[in-house]
């Protein structure tokens, strides 16, 4: 299972990982104020939620072993 290890002393509680998950698998645990991966299985390890952080705290670990591949969304090509 794929998994979103998150910095808890570095992330400000911004939630724009949140933002720009295109499939939105990231939620915001209101408690711990820290995001976490709470649908692994849609994640399709496209590393941008890492990318965007300001903090540089979340970094995405995939989980190679599992079945949760990556899937492809588009079955048809675009011309
Ligand atoms: S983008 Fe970074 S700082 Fe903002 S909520 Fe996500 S992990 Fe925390
Ligand atoms: S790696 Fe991509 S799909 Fe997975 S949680 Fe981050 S933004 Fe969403």
């Amino acid at each position: 299972m794929h998994f979103l290890k998150v910095e808890s002393d570095s992330c400000t509680g911004c939630q724009t990982c949140l933002d720009v998950c295109f499939v939105n698998a990231i939620s915001f645990d209101e408690n711990e104020e820290i995001p976490f991966l709470a649908y692994p299985e849609d994640c399709q390890i496209c590393a941008v939620c890492e990318a965007v952080c300001p903090e540089n705290a979340l970094e995405i670990i995939p989980d190679w072993e599992s079945r949760y591949y990556p899937e492809i969304l588009s079955t048809g090509r675009r011309s």
